[in-house]
């Protein structure tokens, strides 16, 4: 059986930089990442920006060339599953049955792309944009591809409609709530995307809910999208971005504290004995969303939550307290957030959105929660220090953009 002084379980943004913080703090020991997917570790948010648009080769995704984990003596196991975790005896297993002890673990393993529970759903054509092998599999079809149906209005889902639009496909894009972004945005966001995305040509679809993919006569392929109101849309593709399920099922069944995801405290320590997780598998109290316990779904997450619990390994006092941050792209238009809107009893628009240049301020008792900038970044990188310091600012002077929000510190 192989042995680990650190094994971290996942190989994506946070199971890499926590064996590169290990490094880099001096950790001596043995560090092993041990990962499902078969490619090193690579960059998850271009999946469904450059690279599903063929702007950015798979090699350009990489968080580091094989070299460097060679020479930092990090061994990679790559294409194996965990699917057990015996706590008590420090060893995990793996779907071939593979054993491997460790002395502490690191459970980085995200989660997996979330399914439509309706018929048809397990058709070929219906495609998630979670991993590089998802991504494959929608680019090696594009081509003989004219309508693409993408079900869910979140930042997958709109990036990836962003993206086949202009790559010339037909684009319907179904949400099942009355606004796109609900979830992370507040509503003159929304309403702002749901206007560039038709005005592109998407066929934006809102309070639309999906009942089934329905399949071509010959039961060889998609044929369209039948909404719950009989309307059958037709698309010859299903792209389904309708969130995660966090990948813990192993922590569970060896009884770790859950609630959505598994729990961590402030160390990322989860229940179980050396066992930390992290990433957007950890439910953490975030002081940004007013000490509720979080789980959060970006690459600043995962990556400080790894330089936490590397630190904590290291010995070192701390604690997680990073300002949440968030970026994405769709268009000609940067959408960069900074902070939690969640909970938010008023908000302030800076600019003029038909500028295509503007922030919304999110604030909770009159103190500056969180920003939405878009084409904005002046204010996204002064706007964190408010966020930082709870600011408590009068609307008027957030919304005047004669003044830089750092005057207003
Ligand atoms: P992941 O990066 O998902 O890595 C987890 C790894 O663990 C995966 O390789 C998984 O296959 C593996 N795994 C799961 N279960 C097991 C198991 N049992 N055994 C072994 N391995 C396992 N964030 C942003 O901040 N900005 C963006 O613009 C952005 N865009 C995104 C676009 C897309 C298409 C996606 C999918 C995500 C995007 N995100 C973005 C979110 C960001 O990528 C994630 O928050 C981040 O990758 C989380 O890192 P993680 O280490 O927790 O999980």
């Amino acid at each position: 059986m192989q042995e680990f002084d650190v094994l971290i379980v996942g190989s994506g943004h946070g199971g890499a930089q926590a064996a590169i913080m290990l490094r880099q703090l001096g950790f001596a020991g043995s560090v092993a990442i041990v990962g499902e997917e078969p490619e090193l570790p690579y960059e998850r948010p271009p999946l469904s920006k450059e690279y599903l648009a063929g702007d950015k080769p798979f090699e350009r995704l990489m968080i580091r060339p094989k070299k460097f984990w060679n020479e930092r003596a990090v061994t990679l196991l790559q294409d194996r599953r965990v699917t057990r975790v015996d706590a008590e005896e420090h060893r995990v297993r793996t779907e071939d049955g593979e054993q491997i002890g460790y002395g502490t673990m690191i459970w980085a393993a995200g989660g997996h792309a979330r399914a439509l529970p309706c018929p048809g759903a397990d058709c070929a054509d219906v495609h998630a944009v979670r991993t590089r092998a998802d991504v494959d599999r929608i680019m090696a079809k594009l081509e003989r591809v004219e309508r693409v149906a993408v079900v869910g209005g979140g930042y997958i889902g709109l990036e990836a409609a962003a993206v086949l639009t202009k790559l010339g496909k037909q684009v319907t894009l179904f949400e099942a709530l009355p606004q796109v972004l609900a979830r992370v945005a507040g509503e003159q966001l929304s309403r702002f995307y749901e206007a560039e995305h038709r005005a592109h040509g998407v066929d934006l679809r809102l309070n639309a809910q999906v009942q089934a993919f329905e399949l071509n006569s010959e039961g060889t392929g998609l044929a369209g999208v039948r909404l719950t109101d009989a309307e059958m849309v037709a698309a010859d593709l299903a792209i389904v971005g309708i969130g995660i399920i966090p990948a813990v099922e192993p922590l569970l069944a060896a009884g770790a504290t859950a609630s959505n995801g598994v729990d961590v405290d402030a160390q990322c320590r989860t229940s179980l004995p050396d066992i930390f997780a992290i990433g957007d598998c950890a439910a953490h109290r975030n002081r940004f969303a007013g000490g509720a316990r979080v789980r959060l779904e970006s690459v600043q997450n995962a990556n400080d939550q790894a330089t936490v619990a590397a630190k904590t390994i290291m010995r070192e006092d701390v604690a997680y307290e990073a300002v949440p941050w968030f970026w994405s792209n769709q268009y000609d238009l940067r959408l960069q957030t900074v902070g939690l809107s969640i909970g938010h009893d008023d908000m302030v628009v800076r600019g003029k959105t038909e500028d295509r240049s503007f922030s919304v301020v999110y604030l909770k008792d009159g103190r500056v929660i969180a920003l939405d900038c878009v084409n904005a970044t002046k204010d996204y990188v002064q706007g964190r220090k408010l966020v930082e310091a709870g600011a408590q600012l009068a609307p008027a002077d957030l919304a005047d953009t004669s003044r830089p929000l750092k005057e207003l510190v």
